[in-house]
């Protein structure tokens, strides 16, 4: 039977941690800001940017809220990135996504300034995981790779398939483990025999987004596993991309959605905050 790692408890530790270092940096004078950009009325979207601002304050992180209307064009949402780019109060910015249809993600992602892109989704901030000097990793690949870290998971020399490819997750956890000296098989839909990719592995991350899509027989005894998936079931259920009841019976450790992922996720956007501004003004 597995060790259930806690990720509510982790991340409790990590929000504690950012506590103390922007306690010690406004008792400089520096107050870390946090801007929080949501455009339309996506009630999902709306509940995230409520929770990231809450989070915020409460480790002593003054959060901007600036709220568009959903016909917001392409021009204006770049206009206030540029603004919140030259805002010395502004440590980090993050803009909610998905955006409406009629706006490209892309353009704005890449009008942040690269340190105080604290989602780590610019090319700049991924370029520098793939060179191995990180300044902001992705939110949710940093969560991963605490767990693993609180796990006691040896990552040199252990063979870790990531399942997922993503911008988002699966790339920069395959970046960051192979930084860690693991070796890395990065899979995705065309992979040819996912089962014999993952029952080899010492440490899976399933990010895929297909409820208990890994199966628990697929485990290798004594694996690792980190699950990334949030999927809601039809009668509510939150689920992750594992079989969790049958994989708990194989892994040495393994996460649970919910409770696993999910809270690193929000403390690692406090934490590349609270970094965004010892980088820029500590
Ligand atoms: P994406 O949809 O962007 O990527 C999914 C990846 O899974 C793709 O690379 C895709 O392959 C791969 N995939 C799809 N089907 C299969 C298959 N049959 N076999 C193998 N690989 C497959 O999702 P994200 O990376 O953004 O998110 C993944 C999951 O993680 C989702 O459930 C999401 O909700 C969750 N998530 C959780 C977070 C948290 O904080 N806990 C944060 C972010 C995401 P291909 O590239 O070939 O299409």
């Amino acid at each position: 039977m597995a060790q259930i790692i806690d990720g509510k408890a982790i991340a409790a530790k990590v929000r504690a941690a950012v506590a103390a270092r922007a306690a010690s940096l406004r008792a400089r004078g520096v107050a870390p800001g946090l801007a929080v950009v949501l455009v339309g009325n996506d009630p999902a979207s709306a509940v995230y940017v409520r929770s990231k601002t809450k989070d915020a304050r409460e480790v002593g992180i003054a959060t901007f809220d600036h709220k568009l209307p959903a016909d917001t064009s392409q021009h204006d949402l770049v206009g206030l990135v540029h603004r919140l780019n030259e805002d010395p109060s502004v440590d980090g910015i993050l803009v909610q996504l998905p955006l409406p249809r009629h706006l490209d993600p892309e353009p704005v992602i890449e009008a942040i300034r690269p340190d105080k892109d604290v989602d780590g989704l610019h090319p700049d901030n991924l370029g520098r995981v793939a060179q191995g000097k990180p300044r902001f990793a992705a939110c949710t690949p940093s969560g991963c790779m605490r767990l693993l870290a609180e796990g006691c998971i040896d990552l040199a020399g252990a063979r870790a398939v990531v399942v997922g490819r993503s911008v988002l997750v699966g790339k920069p956890v395959g970046l960051l483990l192979s930084n860690a000296n693991a070796t890395v098989v990065l899979c995705h839909s065309k992979t040819r025999d996912l089962p014999e990719e993952v029952a080899a592995a010492d440490i899976v991350v399933a990010a895929i987004g297909k409820a208990e899509f890994v199966r628990g027989t697929w485990i290798k005894p004594g694996a690792a596993v980190i699950d990334v998936g949030i999927n809601r079931m039809p009668d509510g259920r939150m689920v992750g991309d594992v079989e969790f009841a049958t994989a708990v019976e194989r892994a040495s450790v393994i996460t649970p959605v919910p409770g696993g992922v999910g809270p690193m996720t929000r403390a690692f956007l406090l934490e590349n905050t609270v970094k965004a501004c010892e980088l820029r003004r500590g």
